[in-house]
């Protein structure tokens, strides 16, 4: 009977079904009874957000209404924000909450406004506001770009998607690298490792991996490759899983040095691990 067993994490009324429980965060298990016990949950986060809005507008010298309040009340901007903003900023704590900022840009008026929300996240989609604000400030819009920016990229597709900057001969040589790494996965995957069918499914762990390691390698490969090897933990569904990354040192045509993503994968198998974590272990802590 423990078993299933659930209470609402705002008022503790239990919930007799787990298809009737609200999840708000992505990767947690904390689940709510109603939308207005996750309201009340999440005052606390609304009022804080609220208040660092009013700090950054004193210290920018910006009023706190700067008029235009029938854009930020406007249904079809909202919409525009959640599902289609230009922008995503992903922050994430130390205990591993993630929260989004989406901003859209608007030209109303030959005027730039921007529309900035707060949210969570769910299997990828927005899940829940905490705040929403408009500003034509790009000092103010500039404070709510942070930590690092979410793109959608597949792993190895990063350095096509900017084909006019890399060479063709770098990108040939990254998908070499690219089927080289998967050869080696697949010959090393265990049995009871994440099935490859579900890979899809954890590409959405790729950027946070990229830019959230806990643990990154550093070697040169036998054909003289710089490489770097970026591994974070995750638990999703209540079971763990490490992804993986392997990123490739290239130069674009600027002669920019930058690592590109080559293959991205989950795996729940130690040695599979190991074998990735490899070389000489940076120290630094990308967290701060
Ligand atoms: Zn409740």
């Amino acid at each position: 009977m423990i078993k299933n067993l659930y209470f609402c994490e705002h008022c503790r009324k239990k919930i007799p079904e787990l298809g009737d429980i609200h999840f708000v965060e992505e990767n947690s298990d904390r689940g709510f009874c109603s939308e207005q016990c996750i309201l009340n949950f999440y005052k606390p986060y609304m009022q804080e957000i609220e208040k660092e809005e009013s700090f950054f507008r004193s210290k920018l010298n910006l009023p706190e209404d700067e008029g235009h309040n029938e854009l930020l009340g406007n249904e079809h901007y909202l919409e525009l924000a959640l599902n289609q903003p230009h922008e995503v900023w992903i922050l994430e704590n130390d205990l591993e909450q993630t929260f989004f900022t989406h901003i859209l840009t608007l030209n109303v008026d030959s005027f730039t406004f921007y529309f900035i929300l707060i949210c969570t996240h769910v299997e990828g989609t927005p899940s829940f506001v905490f705040y929403r604000t408009l500003t034509g400030s790009e000092e103010l819009v500039a404070k709510y770009r942070r930590d690092f920016r979410y793109e959608e990229q597949k792993s190895g597709d990063a350095a096509k998607e900017q084909g006019d900057e890399v060479s063709e001969e770098i990108i040939e040589e990254i998908e070499l690298k690219k089927s080289s790494f998967l050869a080696h996965v697949l010959q090393l995957r265990s049995e009871n490792d994440i099935p490859l069918e579900h890979f899809l499914n954890y590409d959405k762990f790729l950027e946070r991996t990229v830019h959230n390691a806990d643990e990154i390698y550093e070697y040169i490969d036998e054909d003289d490759e710089a490489l770097k090897i970026h591994i974070k933990s995750f638990v999703e569904d209540k079971s763990s899983f490490f992804y993986i990354v392997v990123l490739m040192k290239i130069k674009d045509n600027s002669g920019r040095e930058l690592h590109v993503p080559i293959i991205g994968f989950p795996s729940t198998d130690q040695n599979l691990y190991k074998y990735f974590a490899t070389g000489k272990r940076l120290s630094e802590n990308l967290k701060n």
